[in-house]
């Protein structure tokens, strides 16, 4: 896991996400219009990666949104500060998105490698698409791979250093007392079962209101899963067989169904079983007893636009 070709390694999946995430949105199965910033051979993915790409990109974005919708008391209806903290970000969009959308939180916090986060932080500086989103006072350093706006920092550790992971989240700014997104997206994975269980502790005793989100391969023999229950108050995991056809927007599956012509059922069936959404909660301030994916009550459909260079197969 030190050596330089397996860090590499680890860091070439994230190229490999952001081409994934351009063919889906060529296809018209998402929106960003960030991601091709990041990628310079785009390429043609198969509909079933395209759909396992748009299912993973929907449950996160309809946990997100529950958590950006929640209110506290009426009195701080639209003034309740929230945190969004992303762990291995990679070349993730999101915060970008969220911007165009008038949703970004108080603080969104985005954490790599050094070598991610130089790459990131020198196409902030030269986009003006992406630079535009942050603050003008921004400060961008590619040397150190920083970027510190005021509502968006993008920092340079290994997560496998809690001394120096709890260092980048005083820099960043983060209060943790502030209600909290935690962001695990296909980073966990790359880690010793010591350090994720480590990383998931700091997280449950170091933010009393927050929300730890998790999309993984699922390992049987991983002991993650069962640290991550004893961790934190509430936890819930499903496999993306069950959230694509029990959490995606009906509306939203029929729509992307017709995108490309898909025959593999009995491999995107197995493919999206050994896939799986887990989400834990702390609720110090009592404001997510509503969330979760049998909330219904405030589901609403995912945004989305249609490319109109898309081929949509009958
Ligand atoms: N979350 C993003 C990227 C996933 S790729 C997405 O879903 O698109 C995994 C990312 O985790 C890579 O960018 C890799 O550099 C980062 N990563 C893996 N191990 C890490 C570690 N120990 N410290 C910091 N980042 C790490």
């Amino acid at each position: 896991m030190d050596s330089r070709s397996n860090k590499e390694a680890v860091q070439a999946t994230n190229d490999d996400a952001s081409a994934s995430k351009l063919s889906c949105v060529k296809k018209g199965y998402m929106k960003d219009d960030y991601v091709h910033l990041f990628v310079r051979r785009p390429v043609r993915r198969s509909p079933i990666i395209n759909r396992g790409y748009f299912a993973r990109w929907a449950a996160l974005r309809k946990l997100l949104n529950q958590f950006l919708d929640t209110e506290g008391n009426a009195g701080e209806k639209g003034h309740l500060k929230k945190q969004i903290l992303s762990l291995g970000a990679g070349f993730d969009t999101t915060y970008f998105q969220l911007q165009d959308e008038g949703k970004a939180p108080y603080l969104y916090v985005e954490l790599d490698f050094k070598e991610v986060t130089s790459k990131k932080a020198t196409l902030i500086e030269t986009c003006s698409h992406l630079r535009d989103k942050i603050s003008a006072t921004a400060s961008i350093s590619r040397e150190s791979g920083e970027v510190l706006s005021d509502h968006y920092k993008l920092l340079p550790v290994d997560l496998r250093d809690i001394p120096k992971l709890a260092d980048v989240i005083t820099l960043a700014g983060m209060d943790p007392s502030l209600p909290t997104f935690i962001i695990a997206e296909c980073v966990l994975i790359y880690l010793d079962p010591d350090s994720s269980r480590s990383i998931v502790r700091w997280t449950s005793k170091t933010f009393s209101t927050a929300i730890f989100f998790l999309y993984e391969q699922i390992h049987p023999d991983d002991a993650f899963g069962q640290q991550m229950i004893r961790n934190l108050e509430r936890a819930v995991a499903w496999d993306m067989l069950k959230v694509y056809s029990d959490f995606v927007e009906a509306q939203e599956r029929r729509r992307i169904e017709r995108l490309e012509l898909f025959d593999e059922f009995e491999e995107w069936h197995m493919m999206q079983e050994h896939y799986c959404v887990a989400y834990a909660i702390n609720d110090a301030l009592g404001l997510f007893g509503d969330f979760g994916f049998l909330n219904h009550r405030r589901q609403q459909p995912q945004p989305h636009v249609l490319n109109p260079s898309s081929s949509a197969s009958p």
